[in-house]
């Protein structure tokens, strides 16, 4: 954003959440490898490896019961306040596909996730700050994309062009030519949203009909005015951001174009392990933002000055057992233990 000329240089808080146990997903009756064992830790058991078993620990831990409104106030809440004050804030969903990224970041009807919660409360804050004072003027945006195959597609205009991705000497990230829609209210971000939703990309892999290949990032804009002479403005962006699957892809029988596609996934996953990593890591080592285009997006939005959280989702099933491992090790490793 464009607030606070303070150094302060944030890590990535970095949660987990282990979705219920489902048979649809245990094929073989393996049952689950995976099992909490408190507030920040788990363990996961490889019986085919002499019955290796892992224990791994992290910010916060969500277990199968964990409801989508305690991952909301834990994880997300907390930083919204910042982004009406001018500051940036990203959060991302991670992990194998099936393992519960869309039930977090989007939900359904009876269990809506972060994104219309985070958009609710972003105006209910909104209305309380300009009930509390008249000082600022609060405006509320919204612009949707995807990164697929490494472009940059709008997903709130039809036939959508790769998008460039510049800089400005504010060092903010913009994207000229991306669409921006004010919005009113809660129920009038639904209306612009779910339809844009379905526009999505997906194709079918091996491993599950309807595995996303791109990565889908929510970005919501409040910019505040100073009423009075000064005139300042402060923009504060959020980004919610629905990750392409994070499994091997040389196991799920992809070829030709989907392997291609996998191989520009894993450009944005892998450089966005290594930004993550780096953000986290005590020296000063170079962070690589513009090693892909994901981190580039989100290089004013994720280390820095930003709040950023990364919610890693796994789930129980063995078939999982090898991208489990990989995510966890990826996360654990984040929260540098
Ligand atoms: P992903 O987006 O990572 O591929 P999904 O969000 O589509 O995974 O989740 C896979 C399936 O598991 C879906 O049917 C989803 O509704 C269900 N699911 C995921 N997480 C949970 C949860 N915490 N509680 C109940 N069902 C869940
Ligand atoms: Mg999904």
């Amino acid at each position: 954003g464009t607030g606070g000329a303070s150094k302060r240089v944030s890590r990535v808080r970095v949660a987990v959440r282990l979705r219920p146990y489902m048979e649809a997903h245990d094929e073989k009756g393996e049952g689950p490898c995976v099992r909490g064992l408190g507030p920040q830790s788990l363990e996961i058991t490889n019986w085919r490896n002499a019955t290796e078993t892992l224990q791994y620990q992290f910010d916060v831990f969500y277990g199968e019961q964990a409801s989508q409104q305690e991952v909301f106030l834990s994880s997300v809440k907390p930083v919204l306040p910042h982004v009406l004050s001018g500051q940036n804030a990203s959060i991302f969903a991670y992990g194998p596909t099936g393992a519960g990224k869309t039930h977090t970041m989007l939900g359904s009807s009876e269990q809506p996730g972060v994104i219309p919660r985070a958009v609710r409360e972003v105006f209910h804050l909104v209305r309380e700050r300009e009930k509390e004072s008249e000082d600022w003027e609060y405006s509320v945006g919204m612009s949707y994309l995807e990164i697929y195959n490494e472009k940059v597609l709008d997903l709130l205009a039809p036939n959508s062009q790769d998008l460039p991705i510049r800089e400005d000497k504010g060092r903010n990230i913009l994207i000229p030519g991306l669409t921006h829609t004010p919005l009113t209210s809660f129920s009038h971000f639904h209306t612009v949203f779910l339809p844009a939703s379905l526009n999505r990309t997906t194709a079918s892999t091996k491993l599950n009909q309807r595995s996303s290949r791109s990565h889908a990032i929510l970005l919501i804009k409040v910019v505040r005015s100073q009423q009075g002479p000064t005139h300042r403005q402060q923009t504060g962006k959020l980004y919610l951001v629905d990750l392409a699957g994070s499994e091997d892809n040389r196991r799920t029988g992809n070829q030709g174009l989907r392997l291609k596609e996998s191989g520009a996934i894993n450009l944005s996953l892998f450089t966005l392990s290594k930004v993550v990593d780096a953000l986290n890591a005590s020296g000063g080592c170079r962070v690589p933002y513009r090693d892909s285009k994901l981190t580039r997006l989100l290089q004013d939005s994720l280390g820095g000055s930003a709040h950023s959280v990364m919610i890693t989702n796994i789930a129980p099933e063995y078939k999982y057992y090898f991208d489990t491992f990989t995510a966890l090790n990826f996360a654990a490793k984040s929260k540098l233990i």
